[in-house]
């Protein structure tokens, strides 16, 4: 079934979606990416979820793509004697090593780490960012902090440390623990929380050895100045407004978007813009137009995928939720200037022969009447680099790999269709041609580019590229070999 949309389309599951109906409406609706959020659950209802999404991928005959989040160092105070306590304004407010429950005076934060990077005048952001405390004084097992703006705290709440680079590995033990677990399962890509540093990147790929893409979520004001060594660094990248917005003042999280989305189209790796998209549809059946201008905004801007958070994992209208994002991408991309502004915004580097031959079939397919861009590819560069070309016709991904069809399943405008190994080209056309008919495409009298590396058993080889017509008798008849 293909899907009619360039855009992809990420569901965080959750309560609200963890049994086998549920996730196939996500799906049937148009998720064509699901996230195991690991900060939550345990690994037997990960382990669940994950069953329940292959078997569906089975049953339907086309690759589904999995996310397995990790938490990363994500900070948290302790407990409460009363579960919560109301800071107020102008107050003093101790953290400090101590177990014991916290009242209106204290809490601890058990990350000893924290204390010996603080210094007098660093900002602690408390719940989402709402609370402000200022330190004024600290040790190794202490911050004293003037309370810059109250509110109401309460057990484990979320502590972002905005001013301070963490001299925390970018791997908790529970991290190394959830990466093997997620990794022995067969997921298709990590997403790494709270990347610093592009070391943490290669550190996760390490431990990863190649069993799933690694993708850093953006959401740290110091991977934002190292954006350019962590992308390099990763395969793909998530603009992680939530903590974002709070490690930075919030009127910055637009600009970064729109630097991050393009750096990433221009390195051709996927890029997932994340997070309140359609906040308001956790609780209603209908999103604000605020939200939908956000969602066709990322879009318009040529992100590869779109992404649900709490309103497909823990909201009232997960399948709504999805329906409107696809709705929203329909509009977009059939809007005419909605080509002008990807075209415009197209920024390829081009240096290879591969990157030639791809420019080429956006080129045909822009100049002739073409149904389809058909590649060949067993690493999923190809078909990387024809989406960073972000053509006006579909992109199917022909490969023998299921890891690579199921990786690319993320990535902007890229059908994934499995084929056997093949040992010449003329079979190779065959199939794409089959494949083009068989996703409703091209019919028997229509022409796609077909592009490939010959020999096929060679990679990174990307040389043919042949206008091919899809009726098999032409084929037979022109193509020699
Ligand atoms: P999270 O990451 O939902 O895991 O916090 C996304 C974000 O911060 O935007
Ligand atoms: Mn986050």
């Amino acid at each position: 079934m293909p899907r009619h949309r360039n855009v992809k389309i990420v569901a965080t599951l959750g309560p609200a979606s963890q049994d086998y109906d549920a996730i196939r409406a996500l799906h049937e609706a148009g998720a064509d990416v699901f996230r195991l959020n690991m900060s939550h659950g345990s690994h037997d209802s990960i382990r669940e979820k994950h069953g329940i999404i292959r078997r569906i991928e089975a049953e339907l005959g086309s690759p589904i793509c999995i996310l397995a989040d990790l938490q990363g160092p994500k900070l948290r105070v302790g407990v409460f004697a009363k579960g919560e306590e109301e800071l107020a304004e102008g107050a003093r407010f101790r953290l400090d090593l101590d177990e014991a429950e916290g009242d209106s005076a204290r809490v601890c934060l058990p990350h000893p780490e924290i204390f010996a990077a603080l210094e007098p005048g660093a900002t602690l952001l408390v719940n989402d960012g709402k609370i402000r405390l200022r330190v004024t004084e600290c040790g190794d097992d202490f911050a004293e902090c003037d309370v810059m703006v109250g509110g109401v705290i309460s057990n484990r709440k979320g502590v972002n440390v905005p001013d301070v680079e963490l001299p925390l590995a970018a791997l908790s033990e529970k991290d190394r623990e959830d990466l093997e677990f997620a990794c022995e399962l067969g997921v298709d890509w990590l997403a790494l929380s709270f990347v610093q540093r592009a070391r943490d990147v290669t550190e996760a790929r390490e431990l990863a050895g190649g069993r799933a893409a690694i993708l850093s979520k953006i959401e740290k004001p110091s991977a934002v100045s190292r954006f350019a060594a962590i992308l390099e660094a990763s395969d793909g990248v998530m603009v992680a407004r939530g903590d974002l917005g709070v490690e930075l003042p919030v009127q910055n999280v637009p600009p970064i978007q729109k630097r991050l989305v393009r750096a990433c189209r221009a390195a051709a790796k996927p890029v997932i813009v994340a997070t309140q998209m359609l906040e308001s549809m956790i609780e209603s059946p209908v999103p604000t137009r605020a939200e939908v201008s956000d969602v066709a905004t990322a879009i318009y801007e040529g992100a590869d995928a779109i992404m649900l958070s709490a309103e497909s994992a823990a909201g009232s209208y997960p399948v709504e939720a999805v329906t409107t994002m696809d709705n929203v991408a329909r509009e977009v991309e059939d809007d005419p200037t909605y080509r002008e502004v990807i075209e415009a915004s197209r920024r390829a580097a081009r240096t290879t022969v591969a990157d030639g031959i791809v420019a080429a079939a956006r080129e045909i397919a822009e100049t002739t009447d073409i149904k389809a861009i058909c590649c060949f590819t067993e690493s999923g560069t190809t078909a990387l680099l024809t989406a960073r070309e972000r053509p006006r016709v579909p992109i199917v991904a022909m490969t023998s790999v299921l890891r690579t069809a199921r990786r690319l399943v993320l990535s902007w405008g890229v059908n994934c269709v499995m084929t056997d190994e093949l040992s010449r080209f003329k079979l190779a056309v065959i199939n794409a041609a089959r494949a083009a008919r068989a996703l409703g495409y091209a019919t028997a009298d229509d022409q796609i580019v077909v592009t490939a590396g010959v020999p096929f058993n060679m990679p990174g080889t990307t040389n043919i590229l042949r206008v091919a017509p899809c009726q098999e008798s032409l084929i037979y008849a022109t193509e020699p070999g």
